[in-house]
C-alpha cells in the first residue's frame, strides 16, 4: 500500500468503459437502481466489517453503531451516500472499482442482442453495481478508509465516467466510505428527499442497518436524523407480518433483479439444528449461469451476522439459480470459514435447503395452470438435469420434476409420472430416444413401430441428456430404455392376436431376406458391427442401432465434436425385411450394383440419425446413378 500523498490518473479498462456506455443508454428509464446499489454496497461493506470485529473488537473504533447516512444538497445538486462500515485502502479501491472490468464482463457482452428492453434486463442480473452511479451523475467522488488503517490512508477516488478516474491519498478521519453523486442535469428528479426516500422504502426497508436522512427542520432550525428504513432482516421477521410486497422487494435487493421473483419460501426450522431459510426463484437465467466460475446467490448469515456468498458448501451446484438468505442459529461466529464449511451443521442446513427447494419445485409443478413451472424449466430444467447426475440422495424427488418433450408433445412438458400414467396394457418399460435436435428424434425411423402401435417415446435432444440418461435407469420400478439401442421385443404390448398374426408375416419376410443380409454383411464389411432384420421398421429400410452396452450413435458425436477421444463403436444395421428395397437387394445379382445398394441403404441410415454420412458426394452420386436407373 502506498503512504504517500500521490495522486496519479489511472485509465479504465476498455470493458469497463463499454460498460458504462451501454448501462447508461439501456437503464435511462431505471435510474433509480443507482441508490438501490449504493446502498446494497453500503450493507456488504457493514456485514463485513461486523464479521471481521467478531474476532478483533478494535475494528470498530469505539463506534459499533453502523448505518448508512444519506444527504442531499439542492444548491450544490450533489447526492452524499456515506457508511461506516469497513471501507477500502488503496489497492482494494483500484481492484475493486478501478481499473478492471469483473471476471465474466466479457461473456456478459457477448449474450447482449441490442434489443433495449432485452439487454436492460440483462444488465440489471448482471449486477451493475457501483458504476450506476453514473446513471444520474456526470462525477462520482468517493472517500474511503479501511478500519483499522490510521486516518492519513484514507484514499479518494474521483471520475467523469469517461475512462478514466483520479486517485490521490488523503486524511480521512472516519473509517468508511463516502460517496459524492454530481447529479446529471436530467437527474433532478432525486434532488428531491421524498423521491429517495420512496426509493429506499422499496428496496432497502428490510437490509438489517438502518438507512439515515435529515429529517425535516425543527423550531430551532435543527434537523434531527431520522431512520428510513425499517432496518430489521426480513428473514427474521414472522411471516405473517409480512405481505408478498416486501418480500419481492427484498428479492430485488439481494437477487439485483428488476423483477419480480417466480416464486420463494421463508422457513424457520427448529431441531437438532435451528436455522432460517428464504429462498427465491428467479424468473430468468443469469448470464453467467453456465459459467464455470458462476456466483452463487444465496448469502450466509450466523444469528444475522453475514459470514460469506454460499458457494456449494451451502447449496449444490445444480441449484446455482436460487437466490436468498440462510441463517444458522448454531454455527459459531469466530472461527474460520474452513472450519465452517466443514462443520456438520452447515451440511444439516444444506440438506434441509436442498430439500425445500425440491419442495418448492414440487409445490409449483402441480399448481393447476402449470405456467409457472414451464418457465421456470425452460430457464433452469437443464441445472435440474444435473442434479439427477450429481445427487443421488434426492434422485427420486428430482426425477419427478423432470420434463421432457415426446411424441405426444414436441414442447417440453411431459413428466415421467405423466408418461407412466399413460403406459399401455403388457408396457413395463420407459421408451426414449436421443438426438441432438427436437427434429432428428422426431423423425427418426425407430419411432415407427411405436407410432403404428401407440406407444408414446420420449424425445431428448439436449446435450446434457445422454448423461442424464445413463445415470437415470430407472422411474417408478420401470426401466428406462433407448429404442436405438440392442433388440426391440414389443410383442407383450397391446393386441395378443394382432401381435401374432403380424409375428407370423414378419417371419415370412425374415426368411425371404436372408440373402439381403449375406449381400449388406459382404458389402459393408467392418463398417458394421452386425446386419439383421428388425420388426421396428415399417416405412424405412433400414436404421442404425448400438449394441445394448456400447455408447450412442448421439453420445459419439457429441464426445467427438468435444474434441474427445472416443473408442471406435461400430453399429448394428438394422434392415426392415417388408420393405420394397430389401426384397429387392435380395433379388440383386450383380456384385457393382449390390455394393452401391448397400452404401446407400446404410448412409441413408445414418442421415435419419442426423448425421453426415461419411462420403455425402459419393451418396448423392451412387443415389443419382440408381435414379437415373
Ligand atoms: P458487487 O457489489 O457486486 O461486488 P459493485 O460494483 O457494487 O459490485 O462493487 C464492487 C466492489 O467495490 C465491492 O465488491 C466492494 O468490494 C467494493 N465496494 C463498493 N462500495 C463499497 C463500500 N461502500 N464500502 C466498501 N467497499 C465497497
Ligand atoms: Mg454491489
Amino acid at each position: 500500500m502506498s503512504t504517500t500523498a500521490s495522486k496519479e490518473t489511472r485509465a479504465f479498462q476498455t470493458e469497463v468503459k463499454q460498460l458504462l456506455d451501454l448501462m447508461i443508454h439501456s437503464l435511462y428509464s431505471n435510474k433509480e437502481i443507482f441508490l438501490r446499489e449504493l446502498i446494497s454496497n453500503a450493507s456488504d461493506a457493514a456485514d463485513k466489517l461486523r464479521f471481521e470485529a467478531t474476532t478483533d473488537d478494535a475494528l470498530y473504533e469505539g463506534d459499533s453503531d453502523l448505518h448508512v447516512f444519506i444527504d442531499v444538497d439542492r444548491d450544490a445538486r450533489t447526492i452524499t451516500v456515506r457508511d461506516n462500515g469497513i471501507g477500502m485502502n488503496r489497492d482494494e479501491v483500484i481492484e475493486n472499482i478501478g481499473t478492471i472490468a469483473r471476471s465474466g464482463t466479457r461473456e456478459f457482452f457477448e449474450q447482449l442482442s441490442g434489443d433495449q428492453e432485452k439487454d436492460a434486463h440483462l444488465i440489471g442480473q448482471f449486477g451493475v453495481g457501483f458504476y450506476s452511479s453514473f446513471l444520474v451523475a456526470d462525477r462520482v467522488t468517493l472517500t474511503t478508509r479501511r478500519a483499522g488503517l490510521e486516518k492519513e490512508h484514507g484514499v479518494r477516488w474521483e471520475s467523469k465516467g469517461d475512462g478514466e478516474y483520479v486517485l490521490e491519498t488523503v486524511e480521512k478521519e472516519s473509517r468508511g466510505t463516502e460517496i459524492v453523486l454530481h447529479l446529471r442535469e436530467d437527474a433532478d428528479e432525486f434532488l428531491d428527499a421524498f423521491r429517495l426516500k420512496a426509493i429506499i422504502h422499496k428496496y432497502a426497508d428490510h437490509i438489517p442497518f438502518p438507512i439515515r436522512m435529515r429529517g425535516t427542520a425543527g423550531e430551532d432550525g435543527k434537523a434531527e436524523t431520522e431512520t428510513v428504513n425499517q432496518a430489521s432482516a426480513l428473514w427474521t421477521r414472522p411471516k405473517s407480518e409480512l405481505a408478498d410486497e416486501d418480500y419481492r422487494n427484498f428479492y430485488k435487493h439481494i437477487g439485483h433483479d428488476f423483477d419480480d421473483p417466480l416464486a420463494w419460501l421463508h422457513q424457520r426450522l427448529e431441531g437438532k439444528y435451528e436455522y432460517t431459510l428464504l429462498l427465491y426463484l428467479p424468473k430468468h437465467a443469469p448470464f453467467d449461469l453456465w459459467q464455470a466460475e458462476s456466483r452463487h446467490g444465496v448469502k450466509l448469515y450466523v444469528r444475522r451476522v453475514f459470514i460469506m456468498e454460499a458457494n456449494e458448501d451451502l447449496l449444490p451446484r445444480y441449484l446455482r439459480f436460487v437466490r436468498g438468505v440462510m441463517d444458522s442459529g448454531d454455527l459459531p461466529l469466530n472461527v474460520s470459514r474452513e472450519i465452517l464449511q466443514k462443520s456438520t451443521a452447515m451440511d444439516a442446513m444444506k440438506k434441509g435447503a436442498t430439500k425445500r427447494v425440491l419442495g418448492l419445485l414440487e409445490d409449483l409443478a402441480k399448481h393447476e395452470d402449470g405456467e409457472d413451472y414451464a418457465l421456470f424449466w425452460k430457464e433452469f430444467g437443464n441445472c435440474l438435469k444435473e442434479g439427477i447426475i450429481e445427487d443421488f440422495a434426492n434422485r427420486e424427488a428430482i426425477a419427478r420434476l423432470l420434463r421432457f418433450s415426446s411424441t405426444t408433445s414436441d414442447e417440453q412438458t411431459v413428466s415421467l409420472e405423466d408418461y407412466v400414467g399413460r403406459m399401455l396394457d403388457g408396457q413395463d418399460t420407459i421408451y426414449f430416444i436421443t438426438a441432438d435436435s427436437l427434429a432428428a428424434a422426431k423423425h427418426s425411423p425407430h419411432l415407427e413401430v411405436f407410432r403404428k402401435k401407440g406407444i408414446e417415446v420420449l424425445l431428448l435432444h439436449d446435450r446434457i441428456d445422454e448423461w442424464l440418461v445413463s445415470h437415470l435407469t430407472e422411474f417408478d420400478g420401470k426401466k428406462l430404455q433407448s429404442i436405438a439401442k440392442g433388440e426391440l421385443d414389443l410383442s407383450g404390448i397391446g393386441d395378443k392376436e394382432e401381435a401374432e398374426k403380424e409375428k407370423q408375416e414378419h417371419e415370412e419376410a425374415v426368411k425371404a431376406a436372408r440373402p439381403a443380409i449375406k449381400k449388406l454383411k459382404e458389402a459393408l464389411g467392418d463398417k458394421i458391427k452386425d446386419v439383421r432384420t428388425t420388426d421396428r421398421l415399417t416405412e424405412s429400410p433400414a436404421c442404425l442401432v448400438s449394441d445394448q452396452f456400447d455408447i450412442s450413435g448421439n453420445l459419439e458425436r457429441i464426445l467427438k465434436q468435444a474434441g474427445q477421444d472416443v473408442p471406435e463403436v461400430k453399429p448394428i444395421l438394422e434392415i426392415n425385411p417388408e420393405h420394397e428395397l430389401v426384397k429387392r437387394l435380395a433379388r440383386m445379382r450383380s456384385k457393382d450394383k449390390v455394393a452401391d445398394f448397400a452404401d446407400i441403404l446404410f448412409d441413408q441410415a445414418v442421415l435419419a440419425e442426423g448425421a453426415l454420412p461419411e462420403d455425402p458426394a459419393g451418396f448423392v452420386r451412387k443415389v443419382n446413378a440408381l435414379l437415373a436407373g
